[in-house]
């Protein structure tokens, strides 16, 4: 699904950035389901607490989208099918408090803090234009992240793995879909990362792009096949994570990822963007709109 909500009320505040046209999320892919959770006990700490509700994406993401300058404020949610003005979210039971809290204080607060915010607010692109990139790209450059003291590439890795090992930890019910993204065998190695740190799984690789024109969307983490790999990614307001997974990852995927290469890449591309935008302008003008936004 893909929602959008056009902002023109937003237009009159930009400053430094263009202004963003719609918001979208897009569901996964179709995955076969591969593993339920048990509602009585944490999916992460694997302990018996009391599990709270989880968000697929953080909620605040969803707080990103929302232009309170418009009568109705709530993102426009994008399906297959149809298009949905709506203030639902996607959240499930999953974790214990501890475990939510983790995910806070190592990944999501520093990235929400450092995404694209709205016009003239986005940190970690500030961060770059400000840095020596290590190499231009044909639209845009590679930095070497472990060098921008602005940049924490930690929390940067550690949220992209939360949301992709979030997505195969349960099925995630949303708009008429049930959904669930598969890590196959290294669905473990991401857990033990996730409460390790200090061992991002040997099988995997992360890019992160950072979008040069920024713009107020979001993606569901889906799934693309590579070459003996599979290739998970997901969009929050500004920055696209790519989480590869597999036993034969090609050398070039594993030279630039953000976890494990020396300098710990951050790619700033429009280029890594065009076919996604090309995707979401196809589900926005192929969804029929339902509800209110049937009346615009
Ligand atoms: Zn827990």
């Amino acid at each position: 699904m893909l929602l959008y909500a056009c902002n023109e009320g937003r237009q009159r505040h930009t400053r430094r950035y263009p202004t963003t046209v719609v918001f979208v999320i897009i569901s996964f892919t179709n995955v076969p389901l591969t593993r339920t959770t048990s509602a009585t006990v944490c999916a992460l700490c694997l302990r018996p607490e009391p599990i709270v509700t989880s968000h697929l994406l953080p909620a605040g993401v969803y707080r990103l989208l929302r232009d309170n300058e418009r009568r109705n404020p709530n993102p426009v949610i994008v399906g297959e099918t149809t298009s949905t003005q709506t203030a639902d979210q996607v959240a499930a039971p999953l974790l214990c408090w501890d475990c939510e809290e983790h995910f806070n204080n190592r990944g999501e607060r520093w990235v929400l803090q450092n995404c694209f915010r709205g016009p003239g607010e986005f940190k970690m692109l500030d961060a770059l234009r400000a840095a020596k990139p290590l190499h231009p790209l044909d639209e845009g450059a590679v930095y070497a992240g472990a060098q921008i003291a602005d940049i924490d590439m930690d929390s940067l890795v550690y949220f992209a793995s939360s949301v992709i090992w979030r997505a195969a930890a349960r099925t995630w019910g949303y708009w008429g879909s049930r959904e669930q993204l598969s890590l196959g065998p290294y669905f473990e190695d991401f857990r033990l990362y996730l409460l390790n740190p200090w061992s991002f799984p040997v099988s995997a690789a992360v890019w992160v792009n950072v979008w040069p024109v920024p713009v107020m969307l979001s993606v569901l983490p889906r799934t693309l096949r590579g070459q003996g790999y599979r290739h998970h990614n997901f969009s929050i307001p500004g920055i696209t994570f790519h989480v590869f997974v597999g036993q034969r990852l090609p050398l070039g995927l594993l030279l630039a990822c953000a976890a494990r290469s020396s300098d710990r890449m951050v790619f700033l591309s429009n280029d890594m963007n065009a076919a996604l935008l090309q995707g979401i302008a196809r589900k926005v003008l192929g969804s029929r709109p339902t509800g209110s936004l049937r009346e615009k």
